[in-house]
């Protein structure tokens, strides 16, 4: 691929497992990607519903004098990844090229073992937002120089948040990538509940959009976070009955809401309980038991 002088903003590029979901468990590559069209404040929140109750810790921390996202805590209220997003710290991202992007992704992952070769490694685009218009962009044109180097992920996900539109030159990417290259896209969608995230149903609840995923995509799962609440539950199943209506099949996983260890623990065996018992898939978030609340993992 001719080498394009676009730059990208990106928050991180890490190698870790993946710790939710289908992938869970799997060697991975990360490129966390920087904006999102959303901010999702109600998570952790007493009351998700009403934002004049909101504790939101990222907004009064003094991030100036950080020099790297690491040092920042991984917060307990509002969005874990708010530093992939806020403009209050745009100063701790990165801006490349996309060659210069897909060559760090593969010099973090580059070991003894698999000499800088994919093998089975799996590639997650996240974010902020991965499926944003310029993240779309991005996105291809990494992809584009793993193809041109002939070493390339084969199993790839974006975890998104469902609300955005593919692109018609990203979904024959993706087709071409899925019939010729022989790349199993997976979409990780995660649809922000209005009783859990605080975003209303009308800007996060988009099924006929995450329909179109259905058309280029390998496979897919819907992820939901929830609080346990009474009122969450019974969106959720609504929210589901909506998505199933638009004809997306993908499985169902659950996981509790909480960025940290103990924020998971308050929650997790009652969540698990009630989402396995309605018959969905229960994900924890591996990475937080093994290592802790840290970010980068
Ligand atoms: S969609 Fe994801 S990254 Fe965006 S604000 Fe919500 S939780 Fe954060």
């Amino acid at each position: 691929m001719k080498n394009s002088n676009n730059t990208y903003v990106y928050s991180e590029i890490f190698d870790s497992v993946q710790g939710e979901g289908h992938y869970a468990g799997f060697p991975s590559a990360w490129l966390r990607l920087f904006l999102c069209n959303l901010q999702c404040n109600g998570f952790g929140q007493d009351d998700p519903t009403d934002p004049s109750t909101y504790k939101l810790p990222y907004k009064d921390f003094d991030a100036v004098e950080l020099n790297r996202l690491e040092e920042l805590p991984v917060w307990e209220y509002g969005c874990d990844s708010s530093y992939s997003w806020s403009k209050k710290f745009k100063h701790l991202q990165h801006r490349k090229t996309s060659r210069e992007i897909a060559d760090l992704v593969r010099a973090e992952f580059a070991n003894e073992w698999n000499g800088g070769k994919w093998l089975d490694r799996h590639m997650c685009f996240t974010g902020g937002e991965p499926l944003m218009k310029h993240a779309q962009l991005c996105t291809m044109e990494i992809m584009r120089h793993w193809f041109d180097d002939e070493d390339y992920p084969l199993f790839v996900t974006y975890e998104s948040n469902g609300t955005q539109i593919p692109g018609p030159e990203f979904i024959d990417f993706w087709k071409d990538a899925r019939d010729r290259m022989g790349v199993e896209l997976f979409i990780s969608c995660s649809p922000k509940l209005w009783n859990v995230a605080g975003e209303t149903t009308r800007k996060a609840i988009k099924p006929e959009t995450v329909a179109r995923y259905l058309d280029f995509s390998s496979n897919g799962q819907l992820k939901f976070v929830v609080n346990g609440s009474q009122a969450c539950w019974d969106e959720l199943d609504s929210t589901i009955a909506r998505f199933r209506q638009a004809g997306v099949d993908w499985p169902i996983w659950i996981m509790p809401v909480g960025a940290t260890v103990e924020g998971q623990k308050l929650l997790d065996g009652d969540v698990a309980r009630m989402a396995y018992q309605r018959g969905y898939k229960v994900s924890a978030r591996v990475h937080t038991y093994l290592w802790g609340n840290l970010i980068g993992v």
